[in-house]
């Protein structure tokens, strides 16, 4: 039982985070944002897959015009990423998005951020203070301290900015590409502040290296009970983001959204394609959103009984395989015909 930091609850959209709220997986997108079409499309993609709150950097005024017509089209929460200019914050609110993403010490005079706040205030809207690592400003380069008290000390200025404009819908994030640092700059923040954090290693890399620099520093720090809100960053289709960002929560029993997939690393008592199967079945029924355990095991002899906990099961013969419930099997079928032997047992769970 994982004991969760004690943080403010805040809304975004449709959804909250923070205090008792779900720990939710986001995501953002890798499309022109400007090309409203493609972004669209994309969302509606990682929305099937159980995306739960989208971001699209707005790099310039036509992105900026193109996010109502983004926010029109979808059903989750739509976030804008904005640097240094405060008009493209302002044009992104008007235009109805459910947050930013913008680093108040970044857009110059208090004259701008007082805009942004103002109209963020009077529209319900949260605001993402977003470090990292690699951007850090000079005034923290250059001191003589770890990396992660910079980061921390960065934020803080970025917080009490916000705060001085009586403004307090506020998310952290302290990223880095470095896992250490990563968990230590939250771990610190965590400290005197209930701000809910949005968890991340920023460039974690492709998809291997990626999933296990994000596994660890966002599933060390859940462990601690820090986090309320995750991306897992991947060189990949953002796609790939969504489902190890479910994996990690579901690894730890934070969230139960989806099936559970299990396998067994196969043996020499192992018949059959297994490796083959097991990525069909996966992808055939990554999206169903049940509370069940699918296994997809080697041998009749031993893939039951080491996978007893699965709500529903598949494990190899001689030239056919065996369904199996809980432990017990309850038919055998051919290959060709196993997933919609499975599709149809998994619809009656
Ligand atoms: Fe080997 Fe069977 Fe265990 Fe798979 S289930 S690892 S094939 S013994």
């Amino acid at each position: 039982m994982i004991n969760r930091r004690d943080t403010k609850k805040i809304n975004i959209g449709n959804i909250s985070i923070g205090g008792d709220s779900n720990i939710t997986v986001q995501s953002m997108c890798n499309t022109k944002t400007k090309d409203t079409k493609s972004t669209i499309n994309q969302i509606k993609e990682l929305e099937d897959a159980g995306c739960e709150i989208i971001r699209v950097a707005v790099p310039d005024k036509e992105s900026a015009k193109a996010l109502g017509t983004i926010k029109k089209a979808i059903d989750i929460p739509l976030v804008a990423d904005i640097h240094f200019d405060y008009r493209l914050a302002l044009e992104a609110i008007e235009q109805g998005v459910d947050a930013l993403r913008l680093n108040p010490g970044n857009i110059g005079r208090i004259e701008f951020v007082q805009k942004v706040t103002n109209l963020a205030k009077e529209r319900d809207i949260p605001i993402r203070i977003g470090i990292n690592a690699g951007s850090l400003e000079k005034e923290f380069q250059k001191l003589d301290i770890p990396l992660e008290e910079k980061m921390v000390m960065s934020a803080k200025k970025h917080i009490k900015i916000l705060e001085d404009e009586d403004f307090d819908k506020i998310v952290v994030s302290l990223k880095s590409s470095d896992v250490l640092t990563m968990i230590k700059a939250y771990r610190l923040l965590a400290k005197d502040n209930d701000y809910p954090f949005h968890l991340g290693v920023t460039e974690a890399g492709t998809l291997k290296g990626g999933l296990v620099k994000s596994s660890l520093g966002i599933g060390s720090l859940l462990l601690d009970g820090i986090g309320d809100t995750i991306r897992v960053s991947l060189t990949d289709n953002p796609i790939e983001e969504v489902y190890a960002g479910f994996e990690i929560l579901k690894a730890l029993n934070l969230r139960k959204k989806g099936i559970k997939f299990v396998s067994c690393p196969t043996c020499a008592r192992c018949n059959y394609n297994l490796i083959e199967l097991a990525k069909k079945v996966e992808e055939k029924f990554r999206n169903i959103d049940k509370d069940i355990t699918l296994a997809v095991m080697g041998c009749p002899v031993n893939g039951p009984g080491e996978a007893k906990n699965a709500d529903i099961g598949v494990a190899g013969g001689a030239g056919f395989l065996y369904v199996f419930k809980k432990g017990e099997i309850i038919l055998k079928a051919n290959e060709n015909n196993i997933l919609n032997i499975l599709e149809k047992e998994i619809e009656n769970l």
